[in-house]
């Protein structure tokens, strides 16, 4: 057997939240390494799994047995994160519920891969916000993928296109263990949105009328991928009316999960999703092992695409979140003189009615976004409430960064460019975050779904 490697000989982190997922990512490894010395200064409570994958050294570890959502999920990737110095991009890879739409035409053990699309980086956290007089207002923009997975996503397409992708080879290896088998899952079955699971563990007592009437796949294309938004929070999504409701609202969405929002912003990385279920009242876990399988094929392509050299070029993770956190507090910084500036021009215009040209406009300006929260003192936001999945340093940082609308998409859109090089234009409106209603949930089942019925 091999000697281990050194923790800075690992360059890729890999996060999944379930057993058949951490399972399905051991197994696309080509060569598994021997553990590492723990190192009891660490403070670093995660388990890995060590092993090589297209070329590359990988470093998966899994959020703790009954533990899901954004929180562990950040948690995890920041312990992760602190112990693997050397990490230049993660994967985020395990299930989803899909959402079929016209646009998409989503089945189960699809494959959904986050890239930026319309108003989005990628991911979008759907659950966090303030209630306002005229209803819920999503808060909060997410970074986009790292621009070499993103660049490595294009490749697998083309790859596809071409007929040359080792997507189906990889699914097949897995498929020789029992549990990964397509045959294990049952039936596709897509209910009509209205429909209702009548109980119990499988659909039997499901009226078959409601089967959603499909067109059988070409053979060959077993295994789809779909690029797009993801929607990521806290709750578990299992009525087909708020899925479709919720996708509506986002411009349309491929999937649903509950760990990426906990990452974008601290941890860059890639979300893979495997299509497990379609988030209605009919979902159960019967496709569960297969989609994330599925869902770990596509990740080692991403990988296999990705030369190492490549990798070796690109910044670790600690030095892009550095650059990001202080990118953030310099936006934080302009985003204050430029306010106060032009509240004392503001204040001076009242006093001095000649009001130059360019004071006025800076006033008007301010006027507009004055009414977001933005904090008189310029303090650094002490009014925020803490109120997104994801508490993490850099993403309260965030938070605070922006106290108006226009500003926001600047700067995010800014910040962006200088970490990873995307190119995402800005996203989702200013991004205080006072009277959030997150309920957090971090147990499997969700009461709460009524929120959005
Ligand atoms: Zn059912």
């Amino acid at each position: 057997m091999m000697h281990p490697l050194r923790r800075d000989d690992y360059t890729v982190g890999w996060v999944c939240a379930l057993d058949v997922e951490l399972a399905a990512a051991q197994e696309m490894l080509d060569e598994e390494h021997p553990k590492l010395e723990r190192d009891p200064a660490d403070n670093d409570e995660n388990l890995y799994t060590f092993g090589s994958m297209s070329g590359h050294n990988v470093v998966i570890v899994s959020l703790p047995a009954g533990r899901i959502g954004n929180n562990p999920a950040t948690a995890v990737a920041a312990q992760m994160r602190a112990t693997f110095k050397k990490i230049r991009f993660g994967l985020m890879v395990g299930v989803g519920g899909g959402v079929p739409s016209a646009e998409a035409d989503v089945r189960l053990g699809d494959v959904v891969v986050c890239v930026p699309a319309k108003v989005f980086g990628g991911v979008v956290q759907y659950d966090v916000g303030k209630t306002t007089a005229s209803g819920f207002e999503r808060t909060g923009s997410l970074d986009s993928p790292p621009q070499v997975l993103l660049a490595a996503v294009k490749q697998v397409k083309a790859n596809e296109l071409r007929n040359i992708s080792k997507l189906d080879e990889h699914i097949t290896k897995l498929e020789r263990l029992t549990a990964f088998k397509r045959c294990k899952a049952g039936p596709d079955i897509l209910f009509e949105a209205a429909s209702r699971h009548e109980g119990g563990q499988t659909c039997d007592k499901c009226n078959s009328n409601q089967h959603k009437a499909r067109e059988p796949r070409n053979s060959g294309e077993e295994v789809v991928t779909h690029h797009g938004t993801i929607a990521s929070g806290n709750q578990v999504i299992k009525d087909a009316t708020v899925r479709d409701k919720l996708s509506a609202e986002l411009g349309g969405v491929l999937c649903f999960e509950m760990e990426a929002a906990g990452l974008m912003n601290s941890f860059p990385c890639l979300v893979v999703r495997g299509v497990c279920d379609y988030a209605d009242s009919h979902k159960n876990e019967r496709w569960q092992a297969y989609a994330a399988g599925t869902a770990a094929a596509y990740a080692k392509e991403v990988l296999r695409v990705i030369p190492s050299t490549a990798v070796d070029k690109t910044p670790a993770l600690d030095k892009i979140m550095n650059q990001r956190t202080t990118k953030r507090r310099l936006d934080n910084d302009s985003t204050r003189k430029s306010s106060k500036r032009a509240r004392l021009s503001r204040r001076k215009g009242k006093f001095d009615d000649l009001g130059h040209d360019e004071d006025n406009r800076t006033s008007s300006e301010d006027d507009e976004n004055g009414g977001s929260g933005d904090d008189e003192s310029g303090s650094s936001g002490d009014d925020e409430s803490e109120s997104s999945g994801n508490n993490q340093s850099e993403s309260s940082e965030d938070n605070d960064s922006v106290s108006s609308g226009d500003t926001d998409s600047v700067s995010s859109g800014d910040t962006d460019s200088v970490s990873s090089g995307d190119d995402e234009s800005g996203s989702s409106g200013a991004n205080d975050s006072e009277n959030s209603r997150v309920d957090e949930q971090t147990d499997s089942e969700s009461e709460s779904e009524s929120q959005w019925q």
